[in-house]
């Protein structure tokens, strides 16, 4: 079993979970909202949750 991270940013009222953003066809930036663009290392509003999903399938 492995735990991992999802992020959500809150800026809607409701968790909105964060969405990879392609920069180019082999670079993946962070996950950011789609709709305020917040993201883990850019959350001026302190919006950016995350939540621990655990894994069974290892
Ligand atoms: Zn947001």
């Amino acid at each position: 079993m492995s735990v991992y991270r999802k992020w959500y940013c809150t800026c809607k009222g409701k968790p909105v979970e964060l969405e990879y953003q392609e920069i180019s066809e082999d670079e993946r930036g962070e996950p950011a909202c789609r709709y305020c663009g917040a993201s883990q290392s850019s959350d001026p509003k302190h919006s950016v949750i995350y939540r621990e999903i655990e894994d069974w399938e290892d």
